[in-house]
């Protein structure tokens, strides 16, 4: 029996995840669930999977909730330190983070220490650390898997071959929802536009990076930590009918792909089963009536969080963390109607500009860069509040 930790079980990820595993039932064993406010959910979940330990991260949990999963035989742990010491303490053979956000982080490296292969679908985890994280499982001889559908289609084209023939990544992007929207429209877009993508059905920070293309963004420099290929050599395509997931060219020229209808199940059950590919009962590609695939540069001035975060991981050091922690506050701020859309972005390269560099950070470093570019843009926000309420 495989032992799986999954922490997001409650998100898009960890649903899909679940569903997944439904094939498996004999071969993995789930150990651990954690969810951040959904804890309804949860107990639905740890009532049919019976985990050994669950941590809920969210605040103002009822107690009747938690004494409800405890009643079943679970071990209840809380708060963000619940989530490292549920890695640490319970063990476990493969850990699917799928946590969002910076919060994924610690629970990574605690997977790392303790020998525990990592299918990672919380690509803030490399934007925020990618040398520390990359260089130390290889220390330990930990696999990270990707989850991500683009790096799944990268990993994939990769197998058999020799990373020194790579020439290039290509990245693949469906362009979001505003793809062929103007400027003006880009101004006055609403939150159910950004939250509506095209192609997939994800989570809402997820779904506003896509709209924003910050989410490309943070793949590249995903992208540059797992398959350790200089930034000069990742480019991003537009490919609105998302068939092609990514590509790779090689030294002689020949370019390999990975095709597939939008499904995170794939890339998901490609790394809870690796090295080995399993029977994924899904719809599958019918190219006769898919007729045409489609491709196109992407707009670096339309879409400025693009250029923001391959500058940042040039500029390198602390800077994507601070482009990372900025960018959450001001989705959410985005989110809870605090500023406008087209303003996420200025505030996040408000913040990177008013960052003070630390090169070759330690984590310290980086949690403290995290820490002071969410306080930084929170009080940045507050203050054109400010100043729209008094005109
Ligand atoms: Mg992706």
């Amino acid at each position: 029996m495989k032992r799986i930790m999954i922490l997001g079980s409650t998100g898009s990820i960890g649903r899909n995840a679940l569903e997944t595993l439904e094939g498996f039932r004999n071969e993995i064993e789930v150990v651990a669930l954690s969810t951040h406010q959904r804890v309804d959910l949860l107990f639905q979940q740890c009532q049919r999977l019976k985990p050994k330990v669950v941590c809920i991260t969210g605040t103002n949990v009822p107690l009747a909730l938690i004494e409800k999963i405890q009643q079943l035989g679970i071990d209840v742990l809380t708060g963000k330190q619940g989530l490292t010491d549920l890695v640490s303490l319970y063990g476990a053979d493969l850990l699917l983070n799928a946590l969002v956000g910076s919060v994924g982080l610690l629970p990574t490296l605690a997977a790392i220490e303790n020998k525990i292969t990592i299918a990672l679908a919380n690509k803030e985890t490399l934007v925020m650390a990618g040398e520390i994280i990359t260089t130390r499982a290889r220390e330990r001889g930990v696999r990270i898997l990707p989850v991500d559908s683009e790096h799944s289609a990268i990993f994939q084209c990769l197998q058999g071959e020799n990373f020194k023939t790579i020439s290039r990544l290509i990245l693949t992007a469906s362009g979001g929802p505003f793809y062929q929207c103007s400027q003006k429209m880009l101004e006055n877009a609403t939150k159910s536009e950004a939250l509506n993508h095209p192609k997939w059905d994800m989570g809402s920070k997820i779904s506003i990076d896509s709209a924003t293309m910050m989410n490309k963004g943070l793949e590249v420099i995903e992208a540059h930590w797992l398959f350790g290929i200089p930034i000069s050599q990742i480019e991003v395509v537009i490919h609105p009918q998302s068939i092609i997931h990514s590509m790779v060219e090689f030294i002689d020229g020949s370019v390999k792909a990975q095709l597939g209808l939008p499904d995170m199940k794939l890339p998901i059950q490609y790394a809870i089963t690796y090295p080995e590919r399993k029977y994924l009962q899904s719809e599958r590609l019918n190219f006769s009536s898919l007729k045409k695939l489609t491709f196109d540069r992407p707009d670096f001035s339309k879409f400025p969080a693009l250029r923001l975060a391959y500058q940042s991981i040039q500029t390198g050091g602390t800077a994507p963390a601070v482009l990372n922690a900025a960018n959450e506050v001001a989705v959410n701020a985005f989110l809870s109607d605090k500023i406008k859309f087209i303003e996420i972005v200025k505030y996040v390269e408000l913040t990177l500009k008013k960052h003070s560099l630390v090169f070759h950070p330690n984590l310290e470093d980086i949690l403290e860069a995290d820490l002071w570019a969410r306080n930084f843009i929170t009080a940045a926000i507050e203050r054109e509040q400010v100043l729209e309420v008094n005109f």
